[in-house]
């Protein structure tokens, strides 16, 4: 996976998180899902109801399922959310670890200093190139996509067979009465 914003959407994030800070900041980046490139068309800020906001975040429940509906009406995708370690490095924590939710997205830390993106899923962390850039990145598939391509051809290749060896079969007995 690879994140792709353009300079005006790390602006846009980047101004959610100073309008927060010293709290963390939080938010959606919704977009289109372009084979292994996140490609980013809308920040979407969500206010941050924790308890504690400095050092936890929790999006607060109604924005966030107004934002979802929003991106579902324009027919975009969630392809990254976004938080801020004001003090911090942009590392994910236990916590932000363990509440991943959305496997396939962005989790996007804005530290105190600079910012990474991260592929979370079950546990698993994995670092995602981020390309800020008008024009689109060129990007070098990674080996993951390797084995979904190859079962795709093999389950064309199944189909195929399958229809070939239906189309090969002897037509039915007549029926003497
Ligand atoms: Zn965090």
């Amino acid at each position: 996976m690879h994140l792709w914003l353009t300079p005006a959407q790390l602006s846009a994030i980047r101004a959610s998180v100073e309008q927060e800070n010293p709290n963390e900041a939080c938010g959606l980046i919704g977009g289109i899902i372009d084979g292994e490139l996140l490609r980013a068309s809308t920040i979407l800020p969500i206010p941050n109801r924790a308890v504690e906001p400095r050092i936890h975040f929790v999006m607060d429940e109604k924005s966030l399922v107004q934002s979802m509906m929003a991106l579902e009406s324009q027919r975009l995708s969630l392809v990254g959310i976004y938080h801020s370690h004001p003090d911090g490095e942009p590392i994910p924590s236990r916590e932000d670890i363990h509440r991943a939710y959305y496997p396939g997205t962005a989790y996007l830390i804005v530290g105190k200093t600079n910012i990474a993106a991260w592929d979370i899923r079950q546990g698993d962390v994995t670092p995602i190139p981020i390309h800020i850039s008008e024009g689109r990145p060129q990007i070098v598939s990674s080996p993951r996509v390797i084995p979904y391509a190859a079962l795709i051809s093999a389950v064309i290749a199944f189909i195929f067979m399958l229809t070939l060896a239906l189309a090969l079969l002897p037509p039915p007995p007549d029926i003497i009465p």
